[in-house]
């Protein structure tokens, strides 16, 4: 191996920490990036960060105290456009997680081929312990210590973990305060009567449903014979699942935190939503078994949807997955180290920079029609996702074929061509 590749690379994945997702990332990219013998400068540029910003932010309390939180904005690379990407509140939040997330949006919007680069925020904070003031006021100050460094031109934020449409419009809100004027496009996300895309909430969900349409083609399915275990109930899971149900597919299992639910006949999703919804847990839910997060996912099935949070198939699990298709909902659901076993026990993976990528692609389109002041019907922004989610899995899918590796390398080997190529185009100023 060129020793140029040596600084994170090693040859048995394992030996790094499977769960920090900046080294599982990376190892996933110096794997690309050594397929593509990709040039020794290029290499050194695309695997740093263009910039990291960390911030201190005082808030007033409703005590009437000040407390000084910790933020940051990691913004990976430019080439093809602003950066963008979300931002989460969380109290484990931490710069190398923020750092993996960047990178992750870099590589995705390239998948996607939309003309962003990738970025990502964070604050370390526990949202469920503050009010909504100190939120706002905490928010506002956090998007004036980056007045200088986002914008529709330089970078573009929009919720995560435990942000939503509310933040967005306060960071809307406050930019515009200091531009003097309205300034939609600096953020994504928003409330559609700010300027806001029809579509957008559903997005991702409805991108995981087009996906998963093309990949049961290549298993001959039909939805009907097809099942489904969802792990996650929430804005990916929950809408997943909903709208999978309503194309004829037959979820037999689905989760949130505290547990799933398991019927192999099918289970009614809005129904069992509705009952989530009101009871705040699927807990008492007649008709069904009743499964753990781990369960659920080792269950006989066609397709799993792990859609809630990290590293949920690892080293210690993954020879017991025994889906057809796996398509990551969650970002950085399976770790580096499962990689190998997925692949050799012929799964088919729809990574999570293709499968959950109809957030950012509509996002991409809230920003087109919020600089055209002119807002698309709910009908043609999902045909167009359609048609960016089909064109891309069939892109990944060539890709794959033709450099006969899996379609996770395929991804990255596939993002990195696109992100790699403009970059020696605008040459690097140096
Ligand atoms: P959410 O908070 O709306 O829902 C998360 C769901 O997962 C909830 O049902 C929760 O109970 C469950 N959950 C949380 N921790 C769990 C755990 N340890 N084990 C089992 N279940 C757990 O979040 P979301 O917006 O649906 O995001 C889910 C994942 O998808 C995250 O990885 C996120 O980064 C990713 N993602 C979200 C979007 C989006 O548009 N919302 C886009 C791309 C990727």
């Amino acid at each position: 191996m060129p020793s140029m590749y040596s600084t994170i690379y090693v040859d048995d994945i394992r030996e790094i920490k499977e769960e920090n997702p900046f080294e599982s990332m990376m190892s996933r990219f110096d794997r690309a990036a050594q397929l593509l013998d990709l040039d020794p400068d290029l290499y050194a540029v695309l695997r740093v960060p263009n910039r990291e910003l960390k911030v201190y932010i005082p808030t007033r309390m409703d005590s009437g105290r000040i407390q000084v939180f910790e933020g940051f904005r990691v913004q990976h690379n430019f080439a093809r456009g602003p950066a963008k990407g979300g931002i989460r509140y969380a109290p484990d939040v931490n710069l190398d997680e923020v750092r993996a997330l960047a990178a992750w949006m870099t590589w995705k919007c390239a998948v996607v081929n939309v003309p962003f680069g990738g970025a990502k925020g964070g604050i370390i904070c526990d949202p469920q312990q503050m009010s909504v003031g100190e939120l706002e006021r905490m928010t506002r100050r956090y998007a004036a210590e980056l007045l200088d460094f986002i914008g529709p031109e330089k970078d573009v934020p929009a919720p995560d973990m435990n942000t939503n449409e509310q933040t967005m419009a306060w960071i809307m809100d406050t930019y515009s305060m200091h531009a003097r004027h309205t300034v939609t496009a600096v953020v994504t996300g928003k409330p559609i009567d700010l300027g806001g895309s029809s579509g957008r909430r559903e997005a991702t969900g409805r991108g995981i449903l087009f996906v998963i349409n093309e990949a049961i083609k290549r298993f001959k399915m039909t939805p009907a014979e097809t099942r489904v275990v969802v792990q996650g109930s929430g804005n990916v899971g929950g809408i997943g699942a909903r709208l999978l149900h309503e194309a004829g597919y037959t979820v037999v299992a689905i989760s949130d935190i505290h547990g799933g639910i398991y019927n192999p006949a099918g289970i009614n999703i809005p129904e069992a939503l509705d009952y989530l919804r009101t009871t705040r847990s699927f807990e008492g839910y007649e008709g069904v078994d009743f499964v753990n997060n781990q369960e659920l996912l080792e269950l006989e099935c066609d397709v799993l949807v792990p859609a809630a949070t990290e590293n949920q198939i690892n080293s210690q699990n993954a020879d017991k997955i025994k889906c057809k298709v796996l398509a990551e909902g969650a970002n950085g659901p399976t770790t580096a180290a499962a990689d190998e076993v997925l692949h050799k026990k012929g799964i088919f993976v729809i990574p999570d920079i293709l499968a959950n990528a109809g957030g950012v692609t509509v996002s991409y389109f809230e920003w087109v029609q919020d600089r055209m002041g002119y807002f698309w019907r709910e009908d043609v922004v999902n045909e167009r996702l359609q048609d960016k989610m089909v064109a891309s899995f069939n892109d990944l899918c060539r890709y794959a074929d033709a450099h006969s590796v899996d379609t996770r390398t395929a991804a990255y080997m596939l993002a990195i061509d696109r992100v790699a190529y403009d970059t020696r185009m605008r040459g690097i100023y140096a």
